[in-house]
């Protein structure tokens, strides 16, 4: 079983320093790289189903975590305000007050709706030093967010269509969910009161959930403090759930904070908020997708995609070429030349790399290279200018395959390479 704390520090993809505190890793370079391909990918996706980013600050006056009910309801998550001058200010403890803020700030029609503000933005709680470590529990949060506003009547479609985008990314991240969950208010005092509102929201959800033929179970207890909310859960290999993705229906806080819209009537309505997340934190993402592949990710997810490995120095000027074209393409490509051991001994090193290019003499004088997929397969046949062009189509796709099977793919497994499923295999 990987455990991503030692994996993050092994392959150099995060870390911590007691002087930063408890709670608050940074990203090396390795790990920075498979955070940014993940936020480019879900920023991408949104933007296709016709999301529209925002940046907002992480800070907001205290009256605004009054108004959007965190202050009474979460403040126990939350860090103590600052005084600043005579007001306070505080670290947010979710963005949904300042997406209501936005879309407040403008006078908005009914032509408008649905509309799908989207940020990946930073947020904060604070968790107790105990709890800490790794990328799970964390003080600052970098969440994969969105609101869409919309009418009553565009709710199921809007949830339903984030559902949708979910299924989508996890194929494409290589993971899937332990189980779908409708989680209901419990017994005790942390939720708004207003039964009827909890009725609606949960209906539309079941309603959600049923149509997409998706087996769910309801769980009391796990709600937001405003309202119901579908999640997606994920486990790691000691079977411990945590919740990856999240699909809300709120008509708590449109109604706290006055949203409305003009409808066709001329008339000021209220429109009701989806809150949906499709990765949850880049954080907690990245965490579970590094247990669940044992570090060896995705192409497209890799932080070094290609690596060109020279049999002898008299390829160096050929690896750097191919490294450069592959780096002209997008792809994060690196040249392991003999100075770092012999050929087995670097093929070994760089198992987790999905694409090894090996050039010797006769790949040098040929203009070709000698492909081994991380997978221990080896297309033939490629010129040192196809190779880079077929990596780059297989990593735009975002699939988890890493070559589609053309006639010229050699499906045989080489015991040398290393075999599938990240360090434990190699
Ligand atoms: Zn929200």
């Amino acid at each position: 079983m990987h455990d991503h704390r030692r994996l993050g520090r092994e392959l150099g993809l995060f870390d911590t320093d007691p002087l930063i505190g408890s709670g608050l890793p940074y990203w090396l370079p390795d790990g920075a790289a498979v955070r940014h391909a993940l936020e480019e990918y879900i920023r991408e996706a949104e933007r296709r189903a016709g999301y529209r980013h925002v940046y907002s600050p992480v800070l907001g006056k205290r009256e605004l975590y009054e108004i959007s009910g965190h202050w009474s309801h979460y403040s126990d998550d939350m860090f103590p305000p600052m005084d600043l001058g005579g007001e306070q200010v505080v670290l947010r403890p979710s963005l949904c007050p300042h997406h209501a803020l936005i879309f407040r700030s403008r006078s908005r029609s009914y032509r408008e709706l649905p509309l799908r503000m989207a940020e990946l933005g930073g947020m904060y709680r604070s968790e107790l030093s105990g709890v800490l470590g790794g990328l799970t529990r964390v003080r600052a949060i970098q969440l994969n967010d969105a609101h869409i506003f919309c009418t009553l009547e565009q709710v199921a479609d809007e949830a339903g269509a984030a559902l949708e985008m979910i299924r989508r990314a996890y194929r494409a991240l290589g993971i899937s969910p332990a189980r779908y969950r409708l989680s209901l208010p419990g017994p005790g005092g942390k939720y708004v009161a207003a039964p009827e509102l909890w009725r609606r929201s949960t209906e539309l959800l079941t309603e959600v959930l049923d149509r997409s033929g998706l087996p769910y179970e309801a769980a009391e207890g796990e709600a937001a403090f405003y309202g119901p909310k579908i999640d997606i859960q994920v486990a790691d290999g000691a079977g411990r759930e945590s919740t990856l993705s999240t699909v809300q229906v709120d008509f708590h806080q449109p109604e706290r904070f006055g949203l409305h819209y003009i409808g066709a009537d001329g008339a000021k309505h209220r429109p009701v908020m989806v809150h949906r997340s499709i990765i949850g934190s880049v954080e907690r993402a990245v965490a579970h997708l590094i247990e669940h592949h044992g570090g060896a990710f995705p192409a497209w997810l890799a932080p070094v995609q290609v690596v060109v490995l020279p049999v002898s120095d008299a390829e160096l000027p050929d690896a750097a070429a191919l490294a450069r074209r592959c780096a002209d393409l997008g792809l994060r490509a690196e040249v392991a030349g003999p100075e770092h051991g012999s050929l087995g001994a670097r093929v070994r090193q760089a198992r987790l790399v999905p694409y090894q290019a090996v050039i010797g003499a006769r790949e040098a004088a040929a203009g070709h290279v000698a492909l081994r997929l991380r997978d221990g397969r080896r297309p033939e046949g490629l010129t040192a200018a196809e190779a880079p062009a077929r990596i780059r189509a297989l990593v735009g796709s975002h699939g988890t395959d890493l070559w589609d099977t053309g006639a010229d793919a050699d499906t045989g497994v080489d015991a040398g390479s290393g075999g599938r499923g990240g360090l434990t295999a190699g």
